[in-house]
């Protein structure tokens, strides 16, 4: 193997390291590892308050962490090593980090002002990582994924909710990150819309990028997930191969939670 396909292979290895984080008084994170292969899928499930939103939000420095390091492909996540410390980023370097992890959220945040092919342009654009009119030809590429080539020029709000998080997620692959991670993307939809957007997630898992996928949709987990992880009480109380996990959990709490979901 060359030094090139060595690298390849290794876009989008994030390595979460005792992480704690609180607000407050009351933990949200307690002492979370994990370690998450270049070019898999991980969905994470678990109660409400569980810290699975908080978790994610770490690894793009959305949520700044009070113990404990996240890397991607080696790189600390929201701070620089100096010596034997770790000191936080400049504002503008988080968002040029940023760049190569995409985020979707539950309310899809489109801007409102924009329409659908600007929401998608505006960034690769404002980083200056391509020409206008590569832009829109990727942005259109990107439509075309997710099956919404012929809407480039709606609005926001002409859009049903499944077809607002659809643009949502070809705008997060705009900067061609090397990382996906997924906020609960179907739970502020009707239920009837819930399908598609998990389609076109299950298309993307097949383009071989790193994906974290927080949901309730379990029956998505089983199709899709390399991994799952369980948390509870802001720690990770079980975790595994997707099969396995799902179907023969080992502790209480785990099979308390998929009795319930399933
Ligand atoms: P989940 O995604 O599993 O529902 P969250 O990560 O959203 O859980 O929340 C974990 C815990 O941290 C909850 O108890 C929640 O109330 C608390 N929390 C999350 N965000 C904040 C915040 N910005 N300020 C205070 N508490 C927060």
């Amino acid at each position: 193997m060359t030094i090139n396909q060595a690298q390849h292979h290794s876009i989008g290895h994030i390595q979460i390291h005792n992480v704690f984080k609180s607000y407050g008084a009351h933990t949200a994170l307690q002492d979370i590892s994990l370690d998450i292969p270049a070019g898999s899928v991980t969905v994470i499930i678990g109660p409400s308050g569980s810290g699975k939103s908080t978790l994610l939000r770490t690894i793009n420095h959305l949520e700044r962490v009070d113990g404990g390091f996240i890397q991607i492909d080696g790189e600390f996540i929201g701070y620089r090593q100096q010596g034997d410390k770790l000191y936080e980023l400049k504002e503008r370097d988080i968002l040029k980090q940023r760049k190569s992890v995409g985020y979707v959220f539950q309310n899809f945040n489109l801007f409102p002002h924009l329409n659908v092919l600007q929401n998608i342009i505006e960034a690769p654009l404002a980083h200056k990582k391509y020409s206008k009119e590569q832009a829109i030809s990727k942005a259109n590429q990107l439509l075309s994924l997710v099956g919404l080539r012929e809407k480039a020029d709606a609005w926001p709000k002409q859009l049903s909710g499944g077809q607002q998080q659809r643009v949502a997620i070809a705008r997060a692959l705009a900067l061609d990150p090397k990382v996906i991670l997924f906020d609960e993307p179907t739970s502020a939809l009707d239920p009837e819309l819930v399908g598609e957007v998990l389609n076109v997630i299950k298309n993307l898992a097949q383009l071989g990028k790193t994906m974290v996928v927080v949901t309730h949709e379990i029956g998505f987990a089983r199709e899709v997930a390399d991994h799952v992880v369980f948390m509870d009480q802001g720690r990770i109380i079980e975790q595994g191969n997707t099969k396995d996990l799902l179907e023969f959990p080992k502790e209480e709490r785990t099979k308390n939670f998929l009795a319930r979901v399933l």
